[in-house]
């Protein structure tokens, strides 16, 4: 059975009216649903009324002209196609009709039964279709959500609603956890079913008033409006962080994600929709870089920093190519016999406008973008290639000890670009001490362990760097075995004040020495600190108190130099 049909007829002249009921009773037969409307000053308000499948509007309407009618009930959302009625056959009204929103253009005279049938049909189902399409240009199909334009459209109109009313507009950002691992492991239909359930979840927990949208993937926004505070607005992305955190099941899964939530709040954020967005997504990426599950709002201070390091980056991506890094490298000096033991190749950044940027403040971008594999390739062949310089400039090899990223362990491939670029070069391994950190070794993971022997195995020395600092075990060091301890320079700095860090460097020293591995002192740079390492048996010295980090040729020289005095030296003693 269908519903009756309902008509609404706007008409000012009865004989008119009672004309067009028998054609509509013709059509429909009793069933149609029909209000008359003979006041024009009544008939916006019962056409925006919305109750109607269709209205049918006179335009000739006394002081009301119809075509201003069907303008004004298209402008505020009507819902019914309107098709006019005219006692004139001309096409200029009929233009306007169409013009001002009508769905068709009736003759009274011409009128038939089928004619009217055809019409009111035809434009219900034309209606029914804008509606689709509109409907599927401006929303999600999965989630039924609002889809990225009108989220745009809605923020735009809310921050200009804003604006004169004086409230507050939030915009919160938010996406979800392992997504992609949900839907790789159970299936698309888990993924989207999820999606739905997120979506349905965000609604819940968010003001009629407010707009959720998906703006793609497993991206959702939501646009909070009159927003009187910020504690509001965070109360809010707190329920939706938990609402979304609770298992949901799915078949015979339980399906578990997370989501974090990066705010926006205009003002006293700014108020062009696109930057608002922009703050909200950086708000977000600082709320996962937090750890997940929480909520973040935007910090202008936070954001230059990081517009200041996604400047570096850029420059850092283009520094190998341009030839930008060099290595200066700082020997190493045998504690008892002053003799050179070897050098640490120091990485350097020379930037065309920075200047000498440090090793600690490009490298953990380096790290974090992957380019420190390219890097650390690089820094090999250069004291490979340099170690070579200085035999054919005279001066015997020099080992060059060479520091490794726990990065660089991740693909893998380590063990076979260094025995690569070794190959290339003709030198042996021996030469070239890698220096790791405990934070490599602590990793523990098989991957690392089977590198770490093949690196032994192909012959270089290792040291563990920074030794002290991290979280090494004596434990670690039965698994990992190493050939040296290079203990911190934060130790060595205190070592003739503080009775506890002299304590720590014997300490280490002893170790080093009980299992039968070298140990160096980094950083040392008084004669006291140099006295006292001595006493306690560390082998060898590095820091300052020789030399700073210097440029090859400068090494050169030194070495010169030095090679002399100790020669000098020991004539003298001889003599
Ligand atoms: P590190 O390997 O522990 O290097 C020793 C650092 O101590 C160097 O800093 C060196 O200049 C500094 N130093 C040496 N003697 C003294 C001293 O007497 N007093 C003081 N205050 N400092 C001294 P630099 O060159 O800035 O390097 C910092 C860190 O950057 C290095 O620490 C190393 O972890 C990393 N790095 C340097 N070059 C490379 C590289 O080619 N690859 C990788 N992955 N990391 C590198
Ligand atoms: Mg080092
Ligand atoms: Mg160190």
């Amino acid at each position: 059975m269908f519903e009756p049909i309902k008509i609404l007829l706007v008409e000012d002249d009865e004989d008119d009216f009672v004309l067009t009921r028998e054609l509509l009773h013709e059509i429909f037969g009793s069933q149609v649903g029909l209000d008359w409307i003979a006041d024009p000053d009544d008939a916006l308000d019962a056409i925006l009324g919305n109750t109607h499948d269709i209205c049918l509007v006179d335009y000739r309407l006394g002081r009301r002209d119809g075509i201003d009618l069907v303008r004004e009930a298209t402008r505020q959302d009507c819902s019914a196609p309107i098709i006019l009625l005219t006692g004139l056959d001309d096409r200029e009204i009929d233009i306007q009709a169409m013009e001002a929103g009508a769905a068709d253009y009736l003759v009274k005279g011409q009128i038939t039964a089928p004619l009217l049938d055809r019409a009111i049909r035809y434009a219900i189902e034309r209606k029914r279709i804008q509606e689709s399409l509109a409907k599927l240009a401006q929303y999600d199909p999965l989630t039924g959500l609002a889809n990225r334009s009108l989220f745009q459209s809605r923020l735009k109109d809310a921050l200009a609603n804003a604006k004169r009313t004086g409230q507050m507009v939030a915009i919160m950002l938010l996406d979800l956890d392992h997504f992609k691992d949900i839907n790789d492991s159970l299936g698309h239909p888990a993924g989207d079913a999820l999606l739905k359930e997120v979506a349905a979840r965000l609604k819940h927990n968010v003001r009629e008033t407010d707009t959720v949208a998906r703006l793609g993937g497993d991206e959702f926004a939501v646009i909070a409006t009159n927003i009187d505070h910020l504690e509001g607005v965070a109360t809010v992305a707190e329920k939706l962080v938990d609402a979304i955190a609770v298992p949901f099941g799915f078949e015979y899964h339980e399906i578990r994600t997370g989501t974090s939530v990066g705010i926006s709040v205009s003002p006293p954020d700014v108020s062009e929709p696109e930057h608002l967005l922009k703050h909200a997504d950086f708000a977000l990426y600082q709320a996962k870089s937090a750890g997940r599950g929480t909520w973040q709002f935007y910090d202008a201070e936070m954001n230059a920093k990081r517009q200041a390091r996604k400047t570096m980056e850029d420059h850092l991506a283009r520094a190998l190519g341009r030839n930008e890094f060099t290595l200066f490298y700082q020997p190493k000096v045998h504690a008892r016999t002053g003799v050179v033991t070897g050098v640490e190749a120091l990485i350097r950044w020379l930037h065309p406008e920075y200047g000498m940027v440090p090793p600690a403040e490009f490298i953990p971008i380096a790290e974090e973008s992957g380019q420190i594999i390219e890097i650390g390739a690089w820094v090999v062949r250069t004291a490979c290639a340099q170690h070579l310089a200085w035999r054919e400039a005279g001066l015997p090899p020099i080992p060059v000890a060479i520091n490794l990223s726990s990065v660089q362990f991740k693909d893998g491939n380590l063990p076979l670009t260094l025995r690569a670029i070794m190959a290339e070069f003709g030198l042996s391994p021996q030469f070239f001490e890698l220096e790791i950190t405990e934070s490599v070794i602590v990793e523990n993971t098989e991957s690392v362990s089977e590198q770490f022997r093949m690196l032994r195995k192909l012959g270089h020395p290792i040291a563990i760097d920074d030794f002290g600092t991290g979280y090494s075990s004596l434990a670690y060091l039965k698994q990992f075995p190493v050939d040296k301890l290079k203990i911190d320079r934060a130790f060595v700095a205190n070592i003739t004040e503080d009775p506890g860090d002299a304590a720590l460097a014997k300490g280490i020293i002893a170790l080093a020495k009980s299992l039968g591995m070298g140990v160096v002192a980094e950083g040392v740079e008084t004669a006291g600190q140099l006295a006292l390492l001595r006493r306690h048996g560390c082998e060898e010295i590095q820091g300052y108190y020789y030399s700073p980090p210097i440029t090859a040729e400068a090494f050169a020289a030194w070495y010169r130099a030095r090679a002399k005095k100790l020669k000098d030296a020991d004539a003298a003693s001889v003599a």
